[in-house]
């Protein structure tokens, strides 16, 4: 019998982790704190609890990448998945849950697997040895986040998320738009048109401010306190406080000049800068917002050059414990200063049910495969499971990183296709097919060519 593999959590990651490894004959122990010590989220003591809504997102494996990470945790022998399945609701396009139900199933296939032992409690440090998967989710326990913040150091370990949004470059107006940094500061071409820039004439700015004041917002969960006030206003609470602060703080005009209308001063000016290696996705400088997602569409394509803009991801601000895995983890997801420590789900940085079930079934993989002797590669980047791993452990921007969900702006591009919405369907068709050849391949590599995988 090989060694056991401890995960820490049995939400949506540890649950799909222990599943995985147990199905490749490793023997697992899942500690779950709940529901000796609660969340103010979760509200059973059942693994794999949805704690908000009770969807899965788009169920559409050949235009969506939500729905290509299902497809590919389906030809995964994913828990997480077949269990939504089982229990789905009728909802279009979506894989809406059953939620109680789902729940219970999860719970008792984990419970009824021969590899698989569950104990109640806290994990509340990060053990010297052993085999270890934490998996403990964006509410990790006080006690357990301190231990990894001790260990990490305070500025890779985040209790909130303050996400400012994040927009296609490809669906970016830049016959209004223009690259430039602020005072054209840099040593490079590449630094000195670091950024993108989206003026506003005062008009604009004025009727900019008034919706933003307007703008349907989210509060807080009972018990999320809102720490997050010292260091990251959101703008609406910017725009409240007097309506110049936004033009003297992230929108302020200066050291930038329009080469479209160079005579001009802008008013005022948005700036997004680059969010992944590819360049194929920009974030808005200083937009944290707890705006309502639909007021943000319709608020921030106001912005010129943003009429159009499509979004990979809106601005939220949420409690959140995550680390700074394109610092702390290597590709295997694996702690680099403490290699028998992985970590999964959404306290690595991505966000979502999905993403996270997807980087437990990663994980899970791995770390039984290490056990067992093999060396599995991380999936390529082509695929949904690989683009999402490839971004948090080494494409994201480690200084400003925040939790991702999957979209096709992490994939590499398709050579030789049609850009911007004409050739949307198309494109979206080929990222989906190629994933799913490759997907099936990583799957399938034989044994020789997991040895043969660099470690
Ligand atoms: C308020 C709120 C609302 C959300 N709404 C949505 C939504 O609508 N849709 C969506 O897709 N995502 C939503 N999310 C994100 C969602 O929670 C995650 O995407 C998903 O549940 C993460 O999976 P996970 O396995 O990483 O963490 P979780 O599913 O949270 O699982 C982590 C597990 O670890 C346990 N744990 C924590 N600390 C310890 C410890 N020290 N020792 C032992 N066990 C521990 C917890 O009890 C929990 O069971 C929401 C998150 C929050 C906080």
């Amino acid at each position: 019998m090989t060694e056991t593999l401890h995960i820490v959590g049995g939400g949506m990651a540890g649950s799909e982790a222990a599943w995985q490894a147990a199905q490749m004959g490793v023997r697992v122990i899942i500690h779950e704190m709940r529901p000796k010590v609660g969340t103010f989220a979760h509200k059973t003591g059942d693994l794999a609890e949805m704690v908000c809504s009770n969807s899965f997102r788009s169920d559409d494996d050949e235009q969506n990448a939500v729905g290509l990470l299902h497809w590919e945790m389906r030809a995964a022998d994913g828990l997480i998945i077949d269990s939504a399945h089982r229990h789905r609701l009728p909802a279009g396009g979506a894989l809406a849950v059953d939620r109680d139900p789902f729940a219970a199933t999860v719970t008792e296939r984990l419970r009824a697997h021969p590899n698989i032992s569950i104990s109640y409690e806290e994990i509340d440090t990060l053990p010297d040895s052993g085999n270890w998967v934490f998996a403990t989710g964006p509410l990790t326990s006080t006690a357990l986040g301190q231990a990894i913040r001790a260990e990490t150091g305070a500025e890779a370990l985040a209790f909130f998320d303050a996400i400012a949004p994040i927009v296609h470059f490809e669906s970016i107006d830049m016959s209004q738009a223009w690259m430039q940094s602020r005072y054209d500061k840099g040593d490079t071409e590449e630094e000195r048109t670091a950024y993108l820039n989206c003026p506003m004439d005062r008009e604009t700015y004025e009727a900019f401010i008034d919706a933003l004041l307007a703008a349907d917002k989210t509060e807080f969960h009972e018990g999320e306190t809102a720490g997050y006030f010292d260091g990251c206003l959101p703008i609406e609470v910017m725009a409240e406080r007097g309506r110049e602060t936004l033009r003297h703080g992230p929108m302020k005009p200066v050291g930038l000049t329009n080469p479209h209308q160079p005579d001009i001063k802008a008013h005022a000016v948005v700036q997004l800068r680059r969010d992944n290696a590819l360049g194929t996705l920009y974030n808005m400088v200083g937009f944290q917002t707890k705006m309502r997602y639909g007021a943000q569409t319709e608020v921030f394509r106001m912005i010129p050059g943003l009429e159009n803009a499509r979004f990979a991801r809106l601005g939220g601000i949420h409690r959140n414990t995550f680390i700074n895995s394109p610092t702390l983890l290597d590709d295997r997801m694996r702690l680099k200063a403490r290699p028998n420590i992985r970590f999964a789900g959404q306290i690595t940085g991505v966000e979502g049910y999905v993403e996270s079930a997807a980087m437990g079934l990663l994980v899970g993989r791995m770390a039984a495969a290490d056990l067992i002797g093999h060396q599995i590669a991380p999936p390529p980047p082509t695929t949904a499971t690989g683009a999402l791993v490839t971004h948090i452990t080494g494409g994201a921007e480690a200084k400003t990183f925040q939790p991702m969900n999957v979209n096709f702006g992490l994939f590499p591009p398709v050579e030789g296709l049609k850009g911007g919405r004409r050739g949307r369907r198309d494109r979206y068709k080929a990222y989906t097919d190629r994933a799913k050849a490759d997907w099936q391949r990583w799957l399938h590599q034989t044994d020789d060519e997991q040895a043969a995988a660099p470690t």
